[in-house]
């Protein structure tokens, strides 16, 4: 019956449940590296479990026991993820037994049992395969370079996806079972969490190392060739991550004003765009209020153009302050400010127009800048920089993003044209009511 022991990798230890005299014996002389431990009953071998781990559990299925999948999900729970379960049963057995795969089972196995079959389902690699594994030069498979270019047309995208993609991308280079990688404060696993690592590779930047990628076992040995691979992939990573960072960082230039810090035009057209379809589908409403500083020119002529500068800041900054967090504060060009105000959490009610947050945001950032004093206008008044304002709200008064700048554009026209210091709620030619 028995050819020759497999080679034994790694755990020695395996649990032999109900067995039959016969099943035993044949463990015995098969597995002699392996220390087997028999038990006469499932619960007992929970127990057992409970104290020591093994690399896997045979079980001896010999009725149709009702109880046994109660059980077999007992015994999965008290084994873990890394223990191989495999039942054994004769051929009438065989349909009761099929269904237990599911109930936490990796396998089963047809009476009298086959050695290979057996070396297989336990997990255990035949010393031939493993010789033939060796002479293999690691490469890179078709389905792993699919997943490379996948991956890079990723970069700039949700960081921690890109992550999660790059451990995927190893396990099936390492065609290990589970892969964990750390980097830039983020964790990310493919085929769950690797927390006894076979192996370990180094994510550098420079000299510095930022991350570490952790290999879980996988079913034929790890070959030199395979920690190579490991090595470059290490590598890899560090280059994506460099990329992905510096993608960030560019994409944050191209979107931010210098001056101001705020972000800039691009972005709060780009944005309305993107809330403007969200809420058409949730059904929230968003409101644009476009402000400009009255009579800026005449601060730039007459105090210069840094000071000009310094209430651009101050005024984006102030109106900022008195925002909520996801209200978005961008510089629309010159000294002309565009504010998006928008709630997903409150759905618009019939008849509810009134633009309300905004308006009530309006009226402290205009006590402040009533109260303010800019540094370098030294022999000016406080409070006698103003501004005025338009505002517009989707989807009363547009249906896209463009329209509703332009009608929040028309109310801004208005308010400078019928005297300025004022902000005007599209379609309603007067100021802005109070919030209250
Ligand atoms: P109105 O009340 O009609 O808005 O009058 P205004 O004087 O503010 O006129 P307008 O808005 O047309 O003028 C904007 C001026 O802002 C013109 C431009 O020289 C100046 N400006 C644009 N960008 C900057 C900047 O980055 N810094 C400074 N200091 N000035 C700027
Ligand atoms: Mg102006």
């Amino acid at each position: 019956m028995i050819s020759s022991t497999p080679n034994i990798l790694e755990r020695d230890r395996l649990l032999l449940i109900e067995s039959s005299d016969e099943l035993a014996g044949f463990l015995n002389e098969r597995y002699q590296n392996c220390t087997v431990v028999k038990t006469a009953s499932l619960l007992e071998g929970i127990d057992k479990l409970a104290q020591s781990s093994a690399r896997a559990v045979v079980v001896h299925v010999a009725d149709n026991d009702p109880q046994l999948e109660a059980a077999l999900r007992g015994l999965r729970e008290a084994a873990g993820d890394h223990t191989k379960i495999v039942l054994c049963c004769s051929i009438e057995l065989e349909p009761h037994v099929r269904a237990m795969v599911s109930a936490g089972a990796d396998d089963y196995l047809l009476l009298p049992v086959n050695d290979a079959e057996f070396d297989s389902a336990l997990g255990f690699v035949r010393q031939s395969e493993i010789a033939g594994e060796a002479c293999k030069p690691a490469t890179a498979s078709m389905d792993e370079l699919a997943a490379l270019s996948d991956l890079l047309a990723q970069i700039g995208q949700d960081d921690f996806s890109s992550l999660t993609r790059l451990a995927d991308l190893v396990r099936l280079a390492m065609q290990s079972e589970s892969v964990t990688i750390v980097a830039d404060g983020s964790t990310a696993s493919s085929g769950g969490t690797v927390s006894e690592p076979v192996l370990v590779e180094q994510i550098k930047r420079g000299t510095r190392t930022i991350g570490q990628i952790s290999i879980g076992p996988r079913r034929l040995p790890y070959r030199p060739a395979d920690i190579e691979k490991l090595e470059h992939y290490g590598r890899l990573a560090s280059h994506l991550l460099d990329a992905a960072a510096n993608h960030r960082s560019w994409r944050k230039e191209a979107l931010t004003d210098e001056l101001s810090g705020l972000y800039n035009r691009r972005y709060a057209l780009r944005l309305l765009k993107d809330l403007i379809d969200r809420a058409r589908r949730e059904r929230f409403r968003v409101t644009v209020l476009l402000f400009d500083i009255d009579n800026f020119k005449s601060y730039n002529d007459a105090y210069g153009h840094a000071a000009g500068d310094e209430i651009i800041r101050c005024i984006g900054k102030m109106f900022q302050s008195n925002c909520r967090d996801h209200d978005i504060v961008t510089r629309y060009g010159g000294d002309e400010f565009c504010v998006i105000f928008w709630d997903a959490d409150r759905p618009r009610v019939a008849g509810s127009t009134h633009p309300a947050d905004a308006l009530s945001v309006l009226e402290r950032f205009k006590k402040d800048l009533l109260g303010w004093q800019c540094e370098s206008l030294v022999d000016h008044a406080p409070g006698s920089i103003t501004i005025s304002g338009g505002l517009a709200s989707f989807p009363w008064d547009a249906s896209t993003a463009e329209e509703l700048i332009a009608q929040a554009d028309e109310a801004l026209l208005q308010a400078k044209e019928s005297g300025k210091n004022r902000v005007l709620v599209f379609g309603e030619h007067t100021d802005a009511p109070s919030a209250s």
